[in-house]
């Protein structure tokens, strides 16, 4: 390679082989793949039932040390890792990744499709519409949000009778019931099939979901940091009838479906998943569900090419699955089950899957054993934690690191001492890895300011803080070749014995999940719950949720609830602001602290980098 300055013209430097090259490579059949373009293609889930029988492959999680919030390299490990054991030590490997989100790639952070030589090309195709995944994603949540506040509207301008005339219309002459109605009737214990039999209560029962606006907790979604969105107000036209009420936009990626596309295993399951989403109560307290408003069929009809993951590759051309969302900190922020399931079959007995967990250890790597691997039941092998020597020093007292200004000199310089005092929160993120029994390499991400001595010490003291083992890996300079000696480091210890286990148990009341996970994860006294958290604790231990387990939405730029708080914060109570429930997905969903569901514009977005050449049709500025 010749060195490029920035990621795209790396990324453009190499031509990637067509996916159909690729697919065949990996073993797929021709139509087992969806082409989309030259250099990407959704991957169909027969190939689950065809490899049935194929032992999985070793599964590796790439978590981190608590971020800068210009991220730390996890996105750019895992794909110099694949690279690393497929194409230099001749091991089979896949690589899972997260779609981005556009908020990131236009906003503060930038795309993550990696960097330098570990990258996934084309990275603009990556970065941007890919397969069209999360457009399906806000199409469906959309959907469901008007057709919630269509219903209280029609409902509420109605009476029973023209309702239900209109819910169950006469097709032909004949009045029938759809597939959808049939079945809600069957759940309010009305056993007819023939519309003109119902009983005048009956026909109020059927047609009136009875929503209380008060209780919705369905919102609409863009895939856009759009702050002015935060709060708003919905039903200001004369044709709403006055049905005016406060509501808010989140981010795409934090949609419940985006959760429910993550954790799904089949279409099937999809499906009971949207139709179980609940997005209101009713005035007598009871849970309203997308399947009592009848949208659930059409909510699939939206998702059923989302639900194949997409095949892409390394500069190196090796194979990459994308496929669901980021996020961690506000959502559970995990590639697929979908995507993981299907490359441990095809990677084989002796390959390995590495796929990423975002943010810090605490957020990322907990959801992703707590919630991703009791929906796959799958055992992770190996943890990869990413600590760089920029972050360490910044956990150790270093000055604030903030996106598109320059690194002071503490960064750029040695400094042993700002090292080895941040090196307490490498030690926290690898036992909160060894509390569910799995082991950890470390992987320190070299940057080209870093001195020999800092790296050294670094991995020291991982090593002596319980590391498997920890290596210097310089993948973003030289690609899968700087990574060697990670990729050999996580094959041994994928070869040590696993003793694999959840840190709590469902069964435990929610404020106890919550508990465990704010004290023994991030290190907490206790926690404190808002009046509205205990009510919502309360409302759906009632309603019988009470039972799943829990995705915390926290900072990620701390373990504590205050971004600012460094290194490993003690002393602090983590207050529970609010509690939500995701039951399609299938997580109780707290907010710790002011958590906001939908991410700003700063004053200097990336955007104003990204731009378009007309003639040559390339795209600039991506990172
Ligand atoms: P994460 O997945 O942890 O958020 P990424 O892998 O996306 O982090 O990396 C964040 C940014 O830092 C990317 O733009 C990437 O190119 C850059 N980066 C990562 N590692 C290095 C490195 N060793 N040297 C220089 N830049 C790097």
């Amino acid at each position: 390679f010749v060195f490029f300055s920035s990621d795209i013209e790396i990324s453009r430097a190499q031509s990637p082989k067509a996916v159909d090259v690729l697919a065949k490579e990996i073993g797929l059949l021709t139509d087992e793949i969806e082409i989309y373009g030259q250099t990407k293609a959704k991957v169909r889930l027969s190939l689950l039932e065809r490899l049935k029988d194929q032992p999985d492959g070793k599964y590796v999680l790439v978590a981190g040390i608590t971020p800068t919030p210009l991220g730390e390299g996890k996105s750019t490990v895992t794909i110099g890792l694949v690279q690393a054991l497929t194409a230099h030590l001749d091991i089979n490997s896949f690589a899972c990744l997260r779609q981005p989100s556009q908020g990131p790639t236009f906003g503060v952070k930038g795309g993550a499709a990696g960097g330098g030589y570990a990258q996934v090309i084309p990275m603009e195709e990556f970065n941007l519409h890919l397969t069209g995944d999360i457009h399906a994603i806000t199409a469906a949540n959309n959907l469901l949000a008007a057709a919630i506040d269509a219903r209280i509207l029609h409902e509420n301008t109605q009476s029973d009778k023209a309702l239900y005339n209109r819910l169950v219309p006469v097709v032909n002459g004949v009045r029938g019931f759809s597939a959808i109605q049939l079945a809600r009737l069957r759940r309010l214990g009305i056993n007819k099939s023939d519309p003109g039999t119902l009983t005048e209560e009956e026909v109020s029962k059927f047609a009136r979901l009875d929503i209380d606006p008060s209780t919705i907790t369905w919102q609409r979604v863009v895939d856009t940091n759009d702050r002015f969105l935060r709060k708003i107000t919905v039903g200001q036209a004369n044709t709403e009838k006055g049905f005016i009420r406060q509501a808010q936009f989140d981010i795409a990626v934090a949609s419940e479906i985006m959760a429910i596309l993550a954790l799904t295993t089949s279409l099937q399951d999809m499906k009971e998943r949207l139709g179980k989403m609940v997005v209101a109560n009713d005035k007598k307290g009871e849970p309203v569900t997308a399947e009592d408003l009848g949208v659930t069929g059409a909510l699939a009809v939206l998702m059923k090419d989302a639900i194949k993951p997409t095949l892409m590759q390394t500069l190196e051309g090796t194979p990459v699955f994308v496929h669901a969302g980021p996020f961690a900190n506000i959502a559970h922020g995990n590639s697929s089950v979908l995507a993981d399931k299907i490359a441990l079959k095809l990677v084989g007995e002796t390959g390995f899957v590495v796929t990423e967990a975002g943010f810090g250890a605490d957020i990322g790597m907990e959801k992703f054993f707590n919630i991703k691997c009791r929906a796959s039941g799958l055992v992770p092998s190996v943890v990869v934690l990413v600590a760089t020597v920029r972050a360490l020093k910044m956990h150790g007292g270093g000055p604030n690191v903030t996106a598109g200004a320059p690194l002071k000199k503490e960064y750029t310089e040695e400094n042993l001492q700002l090292v080895a005092d941040g090196c307490c929160n490498l030690q926290k993120q690898i036992q909160i890895a060894q509390l569910f029994g799995v082991p950890v390499v470390v992987a320190l991400n070299v940057f080209k300011t870093d001195s020999v001595a800092e790296v050294d010490l670094v991995c020291k003291i991982a090593k002596q803080s319980g590391a498997f083992d920890a290596v210097p890996c310089n993948h973003w300079s030289a690609g899968g070749r700087g990574a060697v000696k990670l990729a050999q480091a996580v094959e041994k210890a994928a070869r040590q014995k696993n003793s694999f286990k959840y840190l709590y148990s469902l069964e435990l009341p929610i404020v106890e999940k919550i508990r465990i996970i704010a004290q023994k994860v991030y290190g907490a006294e206790d926690i404190e719950l808002s009046l509205a958290a205990q009510t919502q604790i309360d409302r759906y231990t009632r309603q019988g949720f009470g039972n799943l387990p829990i995705c915390m939405a926290k900072t990620h730029l701390s373990l504590s609830h205050q971004p600012e708080r460094k290194g490993v914060p003690t002393g602090f109570i983590l207050p529970i602001s609010d509690v939500r429930a995701s039951i399609g997905a299938g997580f109780i969903y707290p907010l710790v602290g002011t958590m906001s569901t939908m991410p700003g514009l700063p004053t200097r977005p990336c955007f104003y980098d990204i731009d378009l050449d007309p003639i040559t049709e390339q795209v600039k500025g991506l990172f």
